[in-house]
């Protein structure tokens, strides 16, 4: 059975452009439901951990200093379905292969600066969302 939480990071590139309100307004015109809000910025530890899985990729160094360079609004959403139907919502990773009207198209600038992040399965949206919230900041 597909779960009904995704967690989504809005990232330095688009807090920097002031993108954050626009964003939450496409999520929630979406049909998802916020059940957590935070804005922070990721120091390098919790940068590498959150993306551990890169750790070997050429791009990992360079990823790291981008999601460290400003701050993040991070959030659990809740949706049926939450994960594919959020990864739909924010497109390809790589801003020029995303479909018309979706987040990264609209707002990604590059394959590194794109806009948001969204959780690629249901395992991995619990463990991002208990990275990010305790269960007091979960509603
Ligand atoms: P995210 O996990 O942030 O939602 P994604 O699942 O679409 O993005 P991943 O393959 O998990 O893509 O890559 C994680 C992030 O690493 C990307 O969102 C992007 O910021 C960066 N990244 C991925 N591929 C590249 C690349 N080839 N060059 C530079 N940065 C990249
Ligand atoms: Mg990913």
């Amino acid at each position: 059975m597909k779960g009904n939480i995704t967690f989504t990071m809005i990232k330095p590139d688009a807090t920097g452009k002031n993108l954050t309100g626009k964003i939450l307004s496409m999520i929630t015109e979406a049909g998802f439901t916020i059940r957590a809000l935070k804005m922070t910025r990721l120091s390098k530890e919790q940068a590498e951990g959150f993306y551990a899985v890169h750790k070997d990729k050429p791009f990992f160094n360079d990823l790291v200093k981008f999601m460290t360079s400003g701050p993040v609004v991070a959030a659990i959403l809740e949706k049926e379905n939450a994960v594919e139907s959020f990864r739909a919502l924010i497109g390809a990773t790589n801003p020029a292969n995303a479909a018309e009207g979706t987040i990264r198209k609209l707002y990604a600038s590059s394959v590194q600066e794109n806009a948001v992040h969204g959780s690629d399965s249901d395992e991995n949206a619990q463990i991002e969302a208990s990275y990010f919230f305790s269960n007091l900041e979960r509603f």
